[in-house]
């Protein structure tokens, strides 16, 4: 692994917390189910998961670096040695659960007995947070979530502002386009990525252009509009569960039939697959059923609710990131597929894809800890990179913020010479704009 110890050295500093025993056994009893129990009893050693790993594979095949190995020296040790662990050893620990795995759960998809190695890992990072080590970065967004009900602390008037100058930004060539806000009886409740409306506005513009062209029944919600989970990644499960009860509560509170997530992976796996535990629903279900961006834009392709003009389809070689959380673990590769041919003449599938296709070496928080945790995502990337040159794309469709993000520091690192683009924006640039949202002639 590329050698960051001056940043861990930096981040173990901050932690002045002494390890505190009953509360790891507090944790590692709260999380010994059958489940777990039996994932760590029936492991054989195999080793059939450590070429699953991307960090592995990444990495010159370092034995250490294989799922087993990491889950062996992490939370089997936590349960071996009944929580009486050093400093030393969750130093250890953050560097595994933090850097060499993203959670990305290819492995559990290679592995005989199914062993879920992020899940354990999770419980790895709530353990660790525990005791103070946890990645600074990931603390203050989350901490931003405990105080604001999002990440970036963007406040309710700021938001609202942001939703009505891109509704205006879109006027100038489309009419009639609204971002409406805490309308009740909607159809979907869109929720967001905080990044969109701090660096990416125009987002919230090409989803409000899209529901309007497709004539939706829609809003954004003046707060619980934030879909995203950080405090998932840093391993605060209760604030993790506040997240997303903030959002579910809301649409509840708006009546609205569904809650929509933007182009944003973690988000999709948070609301729908670990929000409901989190927040404490025993059926393991969301109060409100959940549709991600890619299922909405299938359907309205699919139904002729928004049509593509075939002379503004891509001309150069497309190739599509299946985002772990919107993919593997959200199900959704065969739709993404199929939005695909609308759009582009020339598409190069990555191999491996779909559910098995590889993390980009962004997820699971490592992206949101800040540059100085660049060079680890930069070399546990090279096997994206590989894939992507393989295909010899020009254009990335990514529909996740992270592989968004990833992907285009991997394109200047490794010299792809790619254009990373969301759906939502190649949509909006080949749409057929319908005649109610054409622009007034002027004479
Ligand atoms: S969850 Fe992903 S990153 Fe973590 S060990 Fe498994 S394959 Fe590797
Ligand atoms: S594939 Fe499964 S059983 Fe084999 S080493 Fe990996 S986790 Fe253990």
């Amino acid at each position: 692994m590329v050698d960051i110890s001056d940043v861990l050295e930096e981040e173990f500093a901050r932690n002045e917390i002494p390890v505190d025993q009953d509360k790891i056994r507090q944790i590692l009893k709260a999380n010994r189910g059958a489940r777990i129990r039996t994932w760590l009893s029936i492991c054989s050693r195999c080793g059939l998961c450590a070429e699953s790993c991307f960090v592995y594979l990444a990495n010159d095949r370092d034995p250490q670096l294989s799922p087993a190995y990491k889950v062996k020296q992490t939370l089997g040790k936590m349960y071996r040695r009944k929580g009486r662990l050093s400093r030393d050893f969750f130093e250890n620990c953050y560097k595994i659960a933090w850097l060499q795995c993203t959670m990305c759960k290819r492995c559990s998809v290679f592995c005989p007995f199914g062993i879920d190695v992020a899940t354990m890992i999770a419980i790895v990072r709530s353990v660790c947070y525990s005791q103070g080590f946890k990645p600074h970065s990931l603390y203050e967004f989350s901490e931003n979530c405990r105080k604001s009900g999002n990440h970036m602390a963007i406040p309710k008037e700021e938001l609202i502002d942001t939703c009505e100058w891109m509704a205006e930004e879109a006027e100038d060539d489309y009419r009639g386009v609204a971002i409406p806000v805490d309308r009740r009886d909607v159809k979907y409740m869109y929720t967001i990525n905080p990044r969109e409306p701090v660096y990416y506005p125009q987002d919230i513009s090409y989803a409000g252009i899209i529901l309007s062209a497709a004539g939706e029944s829609w809003t954004i919600p003046s707060f619980g509009w934030d879909c995203t989970n950080l405090p998932m990644f840093c391993g605060d499960r209760e604030l993790a569960g506040r997240q997303v009860k903030n959002v579910y509560e809301k649409a509840e509170e708006l009546n609205a039939e569904n809650i929509l997530i933007t182009e944003c992976g973690h988000a999709y796996r948070s609301m729908v697959f670990e929000g409901p535990y989190m927040a404490g629903y025993d059926s393991g279900h969301p109060p409100v059923k959940v549709v991600h961006f890619v299922r909405l834009l299938y359907e309205y392709l699919r139904d002729g609710r928004i049509k593509i003009d075939p002379a503004k389809k891509i001309k150069e070689p497309v190739t599509y990131q299946d985002p772990c959380n919107v993919s593997r673990n959200g199900g959704l590769w065969e739709e993404a597929r199929r939005i695909i041919p609308y759009l582009a003449e020339d598409f190069r599938d990555m191999s491996p894809n779909r559910d098995h296709n590889h993390c980009c070496g962004g997820g699971g928080g490592i992206m949101p800890m800040g540059p100085k945790y660049k060079p680890v995502r930069m070399a546990s990337g090279r096997v994206k990179a590989d894939q992507i040159r393989a295909t010899g794309a020009k254009i990335v469709i990514a529909p996740c913020h992270n592989c968004f993000d990833q992907i285009n520091d991997l394109g200047e690192e490794y010299d792809l010479g790619i254009k990373v683009l969301s759906l939502k924006e190649i949509i909006v640039e080949a749409m057929i704009v319908p005649d109610h949202m054409k622009p007034e002639a002027h004479e």
